[in-house]
């Protein structure tokens, strides 16, 4: 008999993982790192959804050009995510 595949699709790299089959029903995050991480914040989506984040994301300026900035380092997102900015 052929089992159902329970691979699931990682929220924050986009790529299937199987998961933990004690943990099948909540896990969205691969075991990565940053997945992990993004998983433990629980706050990446939401965060992404703002604005000002999308700002962010995109490496605009603020200054409004539209010139192109390095983006905020990882430990950013991990530690403050974003809030202070
Ligand atoms: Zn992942």
């Amino acid at each position: 008999m052929i089992r159902h595949m329970r691979k699931r699709k990682c929220k924050h790299c986009k790529t299937f993982f199987d998961p933990d089959p004690r943990n099948v029903g909540r896990q969205h995050y691969c075991a990565k790192p940053l997945c992990r991480q993004a998983s433990k914040s629980g706050q990446s989506e939401a965060l992404a959804a703002q604005p000002e984040n999308q700002r962010l994301l995109l490496r605009l300026c603020p200054c409004g050009t539209g010139a192109a900035v390095a983006p905020p380092p990882s430990w950013v997102w991990a530690t403050q995510g974003l809030s202070g900015l």
